[in-house]
């Protein structure tokens, strides 16, 4: 391996969170966050949107570059799946390109 690293391996998840936050932002959707989850169970993604024009509700985990699914998210993100709900895993490789064909399409924005 070369000894630069690429953007994408020094993007943390708070700033590909951060990142995705904004966009979410300026698509126009409604977010939630838990800040300190520490007393919750664990598992349930990372962020959920809810557009307020469509109703359409997107649920996204998001993870460092090597960062790893432990197995109750995987099983939220499995069985959120089989109930036909748009769930994403987002690393920062993801960024912008992936990310933005969720967030901006409802704008009607081809990204
Ligand atoms: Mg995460």
């Amino acid at each position: 391996m070369g000894q630069a690293r690429s953007v994408v391996e020094v993007v943390s998840e708070a700033e590909l969170q951060a990142n995705v936050i904004e966009l979410a932002r300026l698509g126009g959707w409604l977010y939630f966050h838990d800040n300190d989850s520490r007393r919750n169970r664990a598992g349930f993604p990372d962020l959920v949107f809810v557009h307020p024009m469509s109703g359409r509700t997107v649920y996204a985990e998001l993870k460092s570059a090597k960062g790893k699914l432990r197995p109750e998210q995987q099983q939220w993100i499995d069985a959120l799946y089989r109930g036909g709900h748009e769930v994403y895993v987002w690393r920062p490789e993801d960024w912008p390109v992936l990310v933005q064909r969720v967030l901006l399409a409802e704008r009607g924005v081809a990204a």
